[in-house]
């Protein structure tokens, strides 16, 4: 220790980050995390996770309100308005206090943030802002930002990414979303339930990449009753900015005719990319895959003794708890413990009304490796959806036909996200459908679908 600085240093405060310089510092090791940004928490606690969850709530019960959702149940709201301001205030609000949670955190755990952008200068050294620091271990968490579209340059006014789409001081009349997966949906949906006309321009035929087959066009069925325009199968060939008005150019994926589409926001949300550059990969011996991405052994390990990598820069789905596992597994097998991930099991929820979640093989998957069993049960055969009139929906269990062992689960629920977590300790479990089956579930509730579904599995549901 006496030629280093610190035990670890972590590089990306971010949900990766953050969680594996506390968990180094809980294990005993003098931890440091350095972070460019003004505020700790990366993408998802700055410009991610929580601000889009922050607006999908206030949008929710602000549809709630003036669809006539809360007029069935016996509530008048007469005069609901729009107060935008308020909405972002609230907003604002819940990063500021979960950011600085982070800082509270790191003090309280003694882990030193050093702020500014890290550069590495050798294999155990890396220099940020004015100061050189060397240490034992270094973590690279510096996560991915926004997948720019060639030809199509992000002003933040009229064309925005992710973190402008958050922002927009007022409601558009129409906004048009480049790209139909996560967040384009998200996003797209705060909009929508505000008032804006909005059109999905997405270059695959189905929406989600990634999702389940089935979920993926029950999506689609459902984003366009709620009034969406898809264009699926469309690719965005240019975008004219003149003024505070946008025009699109799109065509056929395959080729075709094209045709122009007038925008007054235009939201480019085609994927994110790596964080790498400027990080001074080449001074630690360290290049990336074709992806842009650090490669990693199964704990954690780059190709560099010393140097580790989690989270968005490195191969694997991109998402927050998924990092954070990460984090922690990482800090622990520094500290000679053994820290595993299974990444078969992580969990993935898109908060759209009803939200959408999955974890484990999508069917499609599951057909491919084995004899597949399926379940399948409606959320209109659900008591409690059924009596908050929330109809839309299914949960669907891929059981192993000899083994009867759970492989995926698929949802789409008004509480899919919540009810997804008990899908993923099931099959963490090793679970059986018949296992899920004959576990009480409490009455009424959402997860009794789930239950349901699973018994559909060995082909006997009650409620159906
Ligand atoms: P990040 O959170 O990206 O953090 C990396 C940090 O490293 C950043 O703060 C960056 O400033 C810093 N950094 C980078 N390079 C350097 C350097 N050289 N020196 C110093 N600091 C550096 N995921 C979910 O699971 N659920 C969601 O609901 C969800 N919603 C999202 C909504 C949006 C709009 C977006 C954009 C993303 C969302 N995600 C969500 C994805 C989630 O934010 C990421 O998967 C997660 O933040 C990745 O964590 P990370 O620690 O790897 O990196
Ligand atoms: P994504 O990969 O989810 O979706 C991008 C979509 O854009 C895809 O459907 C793709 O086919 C389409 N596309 C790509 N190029 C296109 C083009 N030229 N024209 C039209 N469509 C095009 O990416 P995202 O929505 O930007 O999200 C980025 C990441 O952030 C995702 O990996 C996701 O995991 C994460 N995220 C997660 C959550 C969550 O967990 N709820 C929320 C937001 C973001």
């Amino acid at each position: 220790m006496a030629d280093y600085d610190f035990d670890v240093l972590v590089i990306g405060s971010g949900p990766g980050g953050y969680v594996a310089a506390i968990r180094a510092a809980q294990l005993g090791l003098k931890t440091a995390c350095a972070e460019s940004r003004e505020t700790l928490g990366g993408t998802c606690l700055n410009v991610g996770c929580i601000p889009s969850k922050a607006l999908l709530h206030a949008s929710e019960l602000f549809e709630e309100a003036t669809s006539g959702k809360l007029a069935k149940l016996g509530i008048k709201t007469p005069t609901v308005e729009l107060d935008l301001e308020a909405m972002h205030a609230q907003r604002i609000d819940a990063v500021k206090g979960l950011t600085g949670g982070i800082e509270f955190l790191f003090k309280k755990n003694k882990v030193e943030w050093l702020k500014g952008h890290a550069t590495f200068t050798g294999k155990d050294s890396v220099k940020v802002g004015d100061r050189e620091v060397r240490a034992k271990n270094i973590v690279i968490a510096t996560g991915s930002s926004v997948t720019p579209l060639p030809g199509v340059e992000i002003d933040q006014k009229v064309v925005v990414d992710s973190t402008g789409a958050l922002e927009l001081p007022k409601v558009p009349e129409h906004l048009v979303v480049i790209g139909g997966g996560v967040i384009g949906l998200e996003l797209g949906s705060v909009w929508r339930r505000v008032g804006a006309k909005v059109t999905v321009v997405e270059f695959l035929d189905q929406l989600l990449p990634g999702m389940d087959g089935e979920v993926r066009k029950e999506a689609g069925k459902l984003f366009k009753k709620q009034g969406m325009t898809l264009k699926l199968s469309t690719k965005v060939t240019g975008v004219q900015v003149n003024g505070d008005k946008a025009t699109l150019t799109v065509e056929p994926s395959a080729g075709g005719a094209a045709e122009t589409i007038e925008a007054d926001a235009v939201l480019v949300s085609i994927g994110r990319r790596p964080n790498t550059s400027g990080l001074g990969l080449e001074a630690a011996g360290l290049s990336t895959n074709q992806r842009g991405q650090i490669e990693i052994d199964h704990d954690f390990r780059t190709s560099v003794p010393g140097i580790w990598a989690i989270g968005d820069v490195v191969p694997g789905p991109m998402l927050a708890h998924k990092a954070e596992d990460e984090g922690i597994a990482v800090a622990e097998n520094i500290a000679g413990l053994t820290g595993i991930v299974n990444h078969d099991v992580i969990p993935s929820v898109v908060y759209t009304w009803p939200e959408i979640s999955g974890v484990g093989l999508t069917e499609e998957q599951a057909r491919e490796r084995t004899e597949v069993k399926i379940g399948k049960f409606p959320m209109v055969g659900n008591s409690r959806a059924k009596t908050n009139h929330e109809p839309d929906g299914w949960v669907k269990v891929i059981a192993d036909a000899k083994s009867d062992r759970v492989l995926g689960v698929w949802m789409i629920a008004s509480v899919a996200g919540t009810m997804i977590a008990q899908a993923a300790q099931a099959m963490e479990f090793g679970a059986t459908s018949e296992d899920i089956a004959y576990t009480c579930h409490a009455h009424p509730t959402h997860s009794e679908a789930f239950k349901e579904a699973a018994m559909a599995v060995q082909g006997k549901p009650i409620h159906i």
